[in-house]
């Protein structure tokens, strides 16, 4: 090759490398722009974990600040606390031997560090709130995704079909997100609960509930562009109930009658229940509506998707008419399962024979559990329990709120 040849390679080489290395630094800024574009914009909740304590117990392996709430001045800088005690004192709030004057604090690990309040880990910050007569609070402020991956196995087992933990896992991050928008100006949105959704910290999460939540990140359940909350129970017992037979809520994804079939695997199809008349009685007394002895006991109304809606339990002394939902929570949650259910005069005893488990609202859990059997997918199951709603991402419609 003559020098000439070989400048002209070099030439060629250099430009090369030069345009190599050009498209690199495009490709690495586009990099940077798509992510950035579509950085995740994580919707924070805050969850009461503990309410009415005397005392609570903090142990953060590794660094952390406290911080005064509201200004979020820095009070305390740490490298570890184990098992400190935190007590309300007259003047303020007390961790170990040290006091500040005042009525809320956050406990703020630094690193991917978890905290523990007594044996319980959580993800996240924790604000401490001293309740009037001396108690304190405990409110878990941590992503939304987090807070779902301490959710999903403790309302659907973890073994459970991957589409219908998919399906659990949209349903409660729109329940937790309709909450979130709801409760701007109360000390917090939801609670660890029963009344909420059950939330264990990071103690209960489990593999593949974590994979349910990851693989819907972001994505919530609206109607006509607003996040709903959308409710769901364990077993319906054959027809979803009405939002509107239980609570002043109108709206189409809730508005129940939807025939389900799919849950006719649950070990909670059937329920009996059985109580003796000076037991109800008790409880008649109890609760305010005295009639005496029990003579009869009937159902006088029902709602639209066929449930109990009232009965009337006539005694020596009158009768009193109680709707079926207050009747099902003063006899326990436990024991009357759900509305659907007739009931049976028998000597001293009424009997109670129902179907399905809970308030039979929006997303029936075994039925997911028997769609996804099948081979429905997350967003079939979704759009069955909750008709006409839409699925969309949060962090991509940031104009998203409840409705009210
Ligand atoms: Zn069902």
């Amino acid at each position: 090759m003559s020098l000439r040849a070989n400048e002209v390679s070099e030439a060629i080489s250099f430009l090369r490398m030069r345009l190599l290395r050009l498209l690199c630094s495009l490709a690495m800024t586009g990099t940077f722009l798509f992510t950035s574009y579509f950085a995740f914009a994580e919707q924070e909740v805050r969850v009461l974990v503990a309410d009415h304590q005397k005392e609570l117990h903090v142990t953060i392996q590794g660094e952390f600040v406290i911080r005064l709430l509201p200004s979020l001045q820095i009070l305390k800088k740490g490298i570890q606390l184990t098992n400190v005690s935190l007590t309300a004192s007259s003047q303020g709030l007390r961790l170990g031997g040290e006091e500040w004057p005042t009525r809320a604090l956050r406990i703020e690990p630094l690193s991917d560090r978890d905290l523990f309040i007594n044996k319980s880990r959580f993800r996240g910050r924790m604000d401490i709130l001293k309740e009037t007569g001396g108690l304190l609070s405990a409110i878990n402020r941590l992503g939304m995704e987090n807070y779902l991956y301490g959710v999903l196995h403790h309302e659907v087992a973890a073994w459970w079909p991957m589409e219908a933990l998919k399906a659990q896992a949209v349903a409660a991050r729109t329940y937790a997100f309709y909450q979130a928008s709801v409760s701007k100006t109360l000390e917090y949105d939801l609670k660890s609960g029963t009344s909420s959704q059950v939330y264990g910290g990071s103690t209960t999460e489990r593999y593949r509930s974590k994979r349910a939540v990851d693989e819907t990140r972001g994505k919530v359940l609206i109607y006509q562009g607003k996040v709903f909350p959308a409710y769901f129970h364990a077993t319906c017992g054959g027809i979803t109930a009405g939002a509107q037979e239980l609570w002043k809520i109108n709206l189409p994804p809730l508005a129940g009658g939807v025939h389900c079939g799919y849950c006719r695997i649950s070990p909670h199809t059937f329920w009996e229940f059985k109580i003796s008349l000076p037991e109800l009685e008790m409880i008649m007394n109890k609760n305010s509506r005295p009639v005496g002895q029990i003579l009869k006991a009937e159902i006088i109304s029902e709602t639209p998707s066929a449930r109990v809606g009232s009965l009337r339990i006539t005694g020596t002394l009158g009768d009193a008419v109680i709707a079926a939902k207050d009747f099902r929570v003063w006899l326990g949650g436990n024991h009357i399962r759900s509305t659907l259910f007739t009931i049976n005069l028998n000597d001293d005893m009424l009997e109670f024979h129902g179907k399905g488990w809970g308030h039979g609202v929006g997303l029936c859990q075994w039925g997911a559990f028997g769609q996804a059997l099948l081979g429905h997918s997350y967003e079939r199951i979704l759009q069955f329990y909750y008709p006409g709603s839409e699925i969309v991402d949060y962090d991509t419609n940031p104009s998203l709120r409840g409705v009210t």
